[in-house]
């Protein structure tokens, strides 16, 4: 097994309060794997930790063998980790193909001034790019509405199709998703699933926060589950779901 992402002995303290406990667990190159716990347990922490958004109190974070603890949110997304938010956080003064080239800029060179005097990568040419990586993405999360649009036009589950369009669009190794299910329908969901399933199979590593567990069960890889701060579980789906408890945790809620 490649470790793609390691967390080792991560404790997130926030005032007295411990939110994570002592985390330590690994990603496999090209899997999904989901993290699944009650509410409260710590699992937006975590992405917030992985994803450089909250600095760990303790331990240290292992992306494709560097050690990135404590590097900034945009150098992290440069790594390669992309993440969206439980709460959409698009831009509303950009239509929606703007909002998804945002993401790929992340990967394309700046331009300067002796760019736009014609340089190998001069403005024009660096935004077209942009604009055909994000169309891509769009396809490939299944977005029928057209790119003009502005996302506060759209259903929240279109939102949540554009926000992972962008974080694709950064060309991440890891994504990470936070509930992308929630608002879903059982069909709307199917579907979530397909497009998630065609990301990893493209060759990314995918890590879902997600309380849909028809979801989970169906497509994850691993499962790793968190309680109060700590991992309890970590197997297939079916071993965790059969583990007295991971089953104690969830009636205990
Ligand atoms: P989950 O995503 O599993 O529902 P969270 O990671 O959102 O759990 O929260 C875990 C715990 O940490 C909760 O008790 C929450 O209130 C607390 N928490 C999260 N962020 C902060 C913060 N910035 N300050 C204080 N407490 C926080």
């Amino acid at each position: 097994m490649t470790a793609l992402l390691e967390l080792r002995s991560v404790t997130q303290r926030f005032g007295g309060f411990t939110a994570l406990d002592d985390v330590s667990c690994s990603i496999e190159a090209g899997s999904i794997s989901s993290l699944i716990g009650p509410n409260g347990a710590g699992k937006t922490t975590l992405f917030n930790v992985i994803s450089g958004l909250v600095m760990p109190s303790a331990g240290s974070l292992g992306f494709n063998g560097t050690d990135y603890t404590g590097r900034r949110p945009d150098e992290i997304v440069r790594l390669g980790i992309a993440r969206n938010f439980q709460q959409v956080r698009l831009f509303p003064a950009l239509s929606v193909i703007e909002n998804v080239m945002v993401g790929a800029h992340l990967r394309l060179p700046r331009t300067g001034l002796l760019d736009f005097m014609g340089g190998p990568f001069n403005a024009d040419r660096v935004d077209r790019l942009a604009r055909s990586i994000a169309t891509e993405m769009l396809d490939l999360v299944e977005f029928k509405s057209a790119g003009d649009t502005h996302p506060q036009q759209l259903t929240l589950v279109d939102q949540r199709r554009i926000e992972i369009a962008r974080a694709l669009a950064s060309d991440p190794r890891l994504l990470l998703l936070d509930e992308p299910a929630a608002g879903m329908n059982p069909s709307e969901s199917n579907q979530l699933g397909a497009i998630i399933r065609k990301i990893r199979d493209l060759g990314r590593t995918v890590l879902l926060v997600e309380h849909n567990m028809r979801l989970v069960m169906a497509i994850s890889d691993h499962v790793s589950v968190l309680s109060a701060g700590k991992v309890i579980a970590t197997g297939t789906p079916s071993s965790v779901q059969a583990d007295p408890a991971v089953i104690a945790a969830y009636l205990g809620n």
